[in-house]
């Protein structure tokens, strides 16, 4: 067997010549060609364009042969498509024409990326991290199968911070699919605004629920871009809002009492008054067992942390809604100076936060994609692209399937 036929082969690629090999700087360089004789367009994929007699020598890095680096190399032409112009033209083994890499090497990588550390990556494939961030890029668009866009009904929004020093993006998930669709850096109104945008007119009047957090901007994008669709605000913000009042009334208390044995024992207290009561430790509920006796005040605003969870409990909207009024006055007459507070930004989004009752959607999905998202930004540090590390994100959070490149060898 010729030695060109034998490289055919062990390259398994399809619509592939080899003419030739050499060494260069410890790699194979295999010289190919495509088998088609008319070239075609590196954009539409168009057989039959017509080409200049100019070539652009190029290699691409394939995947190895029993741990040699394996590169092909090819001197592209232009040519001239009826539909995309004067273009570079497409070959067999590569999809984008950006790619210095063939698809099996980046099929390969990606594959690795779903399952791997970053550094095992780096070391077996021997390329940069950012270069990964990349291929994930191309990879990711290629393979998400039809549009994620399309048929959404209900959906939640949150951000999520990617490096250190607020660098945002903001994530919008299908609750139906219970999957992330969208991604872009960024966490005001004009990042949420661009994925209305995206969305449509038509995709836009179908959809009928948001979940947020209570963040301005967010509620101003909606507002404009979905002005009937449901805003749900996620009850555990607001619960997370109430549990903050909690704190600010005992350090308060903290501060009033300092070095008396009151004090000591409303420092002590933090963790009781914050967890819900069902993980409460025994030692735990003895403190707050004490709690009514030894500070009034700090009691009370336990109390309306626990009573407001009872209300988001509730099934029916307007027992809630009844209940929640009721709660309202009660928080602003209780001279805690955070309950009044609260209550003030509750009251002014009142029918949102009541909003979760009827449709019990809460970003919880996206939360959970959250963390898992955020344990991926860790190992996307380096990619220094918010485009990248929503890459990252779609690869390992939106239930891609990939098969690691495998090919049969027939002598
Ligand atoms: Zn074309």
């Amino acid at each position: 067997m010729r030695a060109e036929t034998l490289l055919k082969k062990l390259l398994g690629l399809k619509h592939v010549v080899v003419e030739g090999f050499h060494a260069e700087n410890d790699a194979l360089v295999i010289l190919v060609r495509p088998s088609w004789r008319r070239p075609r367009c590196s954009g539409c994929r168009r057989r039959g364009c017509s080409a200049y007699d100019h070539r652009e020598s190029r290699l691409w890095r394939h995947l190895d042969f029993g741990g040699v680096r394996v590169l092909l190399q090819f001197g592209l032409r232009r040519v001239i498509c009826p539909r995309c112009g004067i273009v570079v033209e497409g070959v067999p083994w590569a999809d984008d024409v950006l790619s210095r890499f063939t698809r099996d090497f980046e099929n390969q990588v990606t594959y690795m990326a779903q399952r791997c550390d970053k550094t095992s990556i780096q070391h077996m494939f021997g390329i940069a991290w950012r270069t990964v961030g990349r291929i994930i890029e191309r990879v990711v668009n290629r393979k998400r199968p039809g549009d994620p866009l399309d048929g959404l009904q209900h959906i939640g929004v949150d951000e999520l911070s990617y490096r250190k020093h607020s660098h945002y993006i903001t994530l919008v998930t299908d609750h139906d699919e219970r999957r992330i669709v969208w991604g872009k850096e960024g966490k005001n109104a004009e990042t949420l605004a661009a994925f209305f945008a995206e969305l449509g007119d038509e995709r836009c009047r179908a959809i009928k629920a948001v979940t947020i957090d209570m963040s301005g901007a967010y509620i101003k994008a909606v507002r404009e871009a979905v002005p009937n669709a449901q805003l749900i605000f996620d009850r555990f913000h607001v619960q997370a809002l109430v549990s903050d009042a909690v704190d600010e009334t005992r350090r308060e208390e903290w501060q009033r009492l300092r070095g008396t044995g009151d004090g000591k024992l409303i420092k002590n207290i933090r963790w009781a008054t914050l967890k819900n009561p069902w993980n409460l430790t025994q030692k735990e509920k003895e403190r707050l067992s004490a709690l009514p006796s030894q500070n009034a005040r700090l009691y009370r605003a336990y109390l309306l942390k626990e009573s407001f969870a009872a209300v988001m409990d509730r099934r029916q909207p307007n027992v809630a809604k009844r209940e929640l009024e009721s709660w309202l006055s009660w928080a602003s007459r209780s001279r805690l100076a955070a309950f009044v507070r609260v209550a003030k930004t509750i009251r002014k989004h009142l029918d949102d936060i009541i909003a979760y009752i009827r449709w019990r959607l809460t970003n919880g999905l996206v939360e959970g994609l959250n963390n898992k998202a955020r344990l991926l930004t860790r190992r996307a540090y380096g990619f220094h692209s918010a485009d990248a590390v929503i890459a990252m994100i779609m690869l390992c959070c939106t239930g891609l399937d990939l098969q690691p490149v495998i090919k049969d060898f027939n002598l």
